[in-house]
């Protein structure tokens, strides 16, 4: 009987795959979803007893040490070092314990800081990455080397997922330190609680692909099923989904039901114009996959921030 074993599974895409499997989990599958509570993946001991308890067939790795751009500059040293050993810790229980299949993942923003757009999975360790998150984009990167690695070596069935910016209830909604979407969601709810404008860092021009959790977390039991490639494969929206900041904004906007001064402070850096990902090899497998629409999607996360802000990351 197969048996799923989710690490990092109290995080934002941990939280939509618990959410999916609910709604279509198939007959005769368990699933154990983990937080750093049932122990530190850091440290080799818990992780082998985690393995030993549960003695899953399949592994969905999420767990990582995550944060912004002012973390990951400050702290390289842990964002490589707790990174490495949680994927190592995994990776070899997973060698040692027979799992059948193990899916990891890795992230669009560890790709190469100077490259043609659109990337490919082919791109992966083509330059080095940008230097503000070098500790995290390199133990990352190693995830990818060591799939192969354990597949020529030991014959393990090990690949990755490249996501590109997820969003959706559960997330981290911290203005200083979370990703683009729950930091506008929680400003907006502040302006809104306080009756002030809503800011805006930035012209809102730059454009990004953003896909909300639960069809990354359903595109997951699809790769941990059906796909078996050493290889990593980019999860994402298609490029002509692409959405300008301000698009976002206004659909934080509408579904807080804002009424007040919306502001674009301009003084602010903009970041890339562009970083947009390819989803062809993707595309290829699943042509019909109909990814959730931003409005509903921001709908859907802002309703959640809303309704749970006293409990919410932020
Ligand atoms: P979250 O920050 O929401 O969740 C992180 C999870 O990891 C939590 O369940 C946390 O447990 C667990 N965890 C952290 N440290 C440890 C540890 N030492 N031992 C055991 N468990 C630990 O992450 P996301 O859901 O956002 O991300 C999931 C994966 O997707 C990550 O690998 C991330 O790098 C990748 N990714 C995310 C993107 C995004 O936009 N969010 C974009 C691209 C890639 P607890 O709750 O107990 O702290």
């Amino acid at each position: 009987m197969p048996s799923f074993l989710v690490t990092g599974g109290s995080g934002l895409v941990g939280s939509a795959i618990r959410e999916v499997v609910r709604r279509e989990a198939a007959e005769g599958e368990e699933w154990v979803f983990l937080s750093s509570k049932d122990g530190d993946l850091k440290v080799r001991a818990d992780c082998d007893a985690i393995f030993e308890k549960y003695k899953p067939t399949h592994v969905i790795h999420l767990a990582a040490k995550v944060g912004g751009l002012f973390a990951n500059m400050q702290q390289k040293v842990e964002f490589y070092r707790e990174n490495i050993m949680m994927n190592d810790n995994v990776m070899e229980c997973c060698r040692v314990h027979k799992v059948e299949k193990l899916v990891s993942y890795l992230s669009t923003c560890i790709f190469p800081d100077k490259t043609t757009y659109p990337i490919d999975e082919t791109m992966l360790h083509s330059g080095p990455p940008h230097p503000s998150n070098e500790g995290y984009a390199y133990a990352k990167r190693m995830v990818d080397t060591m799939n192969r690695a354990y597949a020529e070596e030991y014959g393990c069935n090990f690949t990755s997922i490249i996501p590109t910016n997820i969003y959706g209830p559960r997330d981290n909604f911290s203005i200083q330190n979370g990703h683009v979407i729950p930091g506008l969601i929680h400003k907006c709810f502040i302006a809104k609680r306080d009756n002030a404008p809503f800011t805006i860092w930035g012209s809102g021009t730059p454009l990004r692909q953003f896909m909300y959790s639960e069809d990354l977390a359903e595109l997951t039991l699809w790769v941990v099923r059906e796909y078996h490639s050493p290889d990593p494969i980019i999860i994402s929206v298609d490029e002509e989904a692409e959405v300008s900041i301000k698009d976002v904004a206004m659909a934080v906007v509408k579904a807080m039901d804002f009424q007040g001064e919306v502001i674009f402070d301009t003084s602010k850096a903009d970041g890339q114009f562009k970083k947009t990902a390819s989803n062809a090899k993707l595309r290829t497998f699943k042509p019909d996959h109909k990814f959730v629409g931003m409005e509903e999607g921001i709908k859907k996360a802002v309703d959640w921030f809303v309704a749970n802000y006293e409990s919410a990351r932020k």
